[in-house]
């Protein structure tokens, strides 16, 4: 079968071209740029990146942005007085917190001291009940980034089996939300995976749709997907590559170059899932300069 690619990467520079026109629109009516600031706890290179990412993308769109470094060793009531100060500032339309924090910050105190009108990275129960209600909210940028990227190929999920694998707050439960949700794209009958689900292959082999949020280097094999079928891999792994100057390359959950043939639509890794959580985050800063 001839798969095509559903390309994150130009979907999402579609969606910021959008965006930076609106921005534009708004400078030039005297209103306020879209601020955006990021807090950054710690020096994982993974999270460093991809700060480093947001933070580039939303000059490019034309927000102001912030951000705000500390060493591992912060208190976790220097963390909470830092989200105290960004809920307070009017600057701010919105911000994140980079997770995971170090160990011995509680991450879910952390996100429930952020004002909901401010959570962009949409955690906060508050946003996450009305999302699961089908209220309009900030959803997490990750799985509304993939419904954004579904619906830009026009694919009409109505009716389709998709299964989510992984149960995160921040993919894999959102994600099965929106999947099931009355909505375009939505509408699909959703099985949702995990490390104690038995026999996960005879689930993945129904699926119209996969989303494989796992974690685990080409974990989806081709013996796992049903011809024709839809994969969306959010995995974002690092695996050595003596061929690559580094020594190593990023790589989905999924084993593409076998999986790929088998499908309709498949997004690559990189430039698949994660440009198009870069993009969402920013409609959502936009939504909540909106809300001022
Ligand atoms: P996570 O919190 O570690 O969740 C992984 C999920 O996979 C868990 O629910 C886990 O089940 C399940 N799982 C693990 N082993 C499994 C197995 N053998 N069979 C079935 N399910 C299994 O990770 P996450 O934060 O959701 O992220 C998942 C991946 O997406 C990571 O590679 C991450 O880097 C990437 N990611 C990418 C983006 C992006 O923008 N592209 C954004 C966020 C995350 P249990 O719940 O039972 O442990």
């Amino acid at each position: 079968m001839s798969y095509k690619l559903l390309d994150g990467k130009s979907t999402s520079l579609f969606v910021q071209e959008e965006i930076k026109t609106e921005v534009d629109r708004r400078i030039a009516n005297g209103d306020k740029r879209p601020h955006l600031a990021a807090v950054l706890i710690g020096d994982d290179p993974a999270s460093k990146a991809y700060v480093g990412h947001k933070v580039k993308a939303c000059n490019k769109v034309g927000f102001d942005s912030s951000l705000i470094e500390r060493n591992t060793n912060i208190s976790e009531q220097e963390v909470l007085d830092i989200v105290s100060e960004l809920n307070k500032n009017p600057e701010i339309d919105g911000f994140i917190v980079q997770l995971p924090l170090p160990s011995h910050i509680d991450s879910q105190k952390v996100i429930e001291a952020v004002d909901p009108s401010k959570d962009v990275d949409g955690f906060h129960p508050e946003n996450v009940g009305k999302m699961s209600l089908g209220l309009d909210t900030f959803k997490p940028a990750t799985p509304a980034g993939i419904m954004t990227l579904l619906n830009h190929y026009e694919i009409d999920t109505e009716g389709m089996h998709a299964v989510v694998i992984g149960r995160s707050d921040i993919v894999g439960n959102p994600m099965s939300s929106l999947l099931r949700s009355n909505t375009s794209p939505g509408n699909c009958t959703v099985t949702q995976c995990h490390s104690r689900t038995k026999d996960l292959k005879s689930h993945t082999l129904q699926a119209d749709i996969i989303i494989a949020a796992i974690g685990k280097p080409h974990f989806i094999t081709d013996d796992m997907v049903k011809d024709g079928a839809i994969v969306v891999d959010v995995g974002i792994n690092r695996i050595s590559d003596p061929s690559k100057k580094s020594g190593s390359r990023l790589t989905g959950d999924v084993d593409f170059e076998n999986v790929a043939p088998k499908c309709s639509w498949i997004t690559p890794v990189p430039g698949g899932v994660g440009p198009m959580t870069i993009a969402t985050l920013l409609q959502n800063t936009l939504k909540a300069a909106d809300g001022k």
